[in-house]
């Protein structure tokens, strides 16, 4: 089912894009916006991309309840509370937000020419780590929005690549372990990582 905006929400910090480069563009509304972002790109010399495919990630990621379903379709169950992987009760839709703020991250690296894709046999064992690991949490199945976020950023960022239908979002790097686990990713900050994980 298609994502839209939900106009009966104010987008916080108004209608903008930031792109690759640090750029920030703002426009009366998000057409407008989408072809500021075209003519930009063109005028720079830079690939073209999919100014409003782009727009509507970033601004899901940026503020969820923002984004919904255009359609007509199945009324969403309540938000759940779901035992984590190592036994604490707790919501995933913190972890799901910051995961969504992580995706439109990483899709900025890739227009950046960042975050490539790795061998499908990295990917899968990475995967088979990630899968096994305490920190591997299920995310906020019930977000519409949020799940149709996570497919597009997937179909931009790793294309039609098989995924492990076990990960979810990693409780201490907020990445989207479906996703990162294919990527060409920075060695990250965070402190605490378990022995085992990939991204040491
Ligand atoms: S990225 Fe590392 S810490 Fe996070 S779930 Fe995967 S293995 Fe665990």
């Amino acid at each position: 089912m298609p994502i839209g905006f939900n106009r009966s929400l104010a987008p916080q910090g108004g209608r903008y894009f930031i792109d690759e480069d640090g750029v920030k563009h703002k426009a009366e509304n998000w057409d407008f916006l989408a072809l500021r972002l075209a003519n930009y790109r063109k005028r720079a010399g830079k690939p073209p991309g999919n100014p409003a495919a782009e727009i509507l990630a970033q601004v899901c990621a940026r503020q969820p309840n923002y984004c919904q379903e255009t359609g007509p379709g199945p009324t969403p169950p309540p938000p759940t509370h779901r035992v984590n992987a190592d036994g604490e009760r707790g919501s995933s839709g913190k972890l799901t937000e910051r995961v969504l703020k992580w995706l439109a991250h990483v899709i900025g690296m890739r227009r950046a020419g960042g975050a490539q894709r790795v061998s499908s046999s990295e990917a899968a064992r990475r995967a088979a780590i990630c899968a096994g690991c305490v920190y591997n949490r299920i995310l906020n199945e019930s977000c519409g929005s949020c799940n149709r976020t996570r497919k597009m950023a997937a179909e931009a960022l790793i294309g039609g690549a098989r995924v492990n239908t076990k990960l979810g979002g990693c409780k201490i790097l907020s990445q989207d372990n479906r996703i990162a686990t294919h990527l060409d990713l920075p060695k990250p900050s965070e402190e605490g990582l378990p022995g085992h994980c990939w991204r040491k």
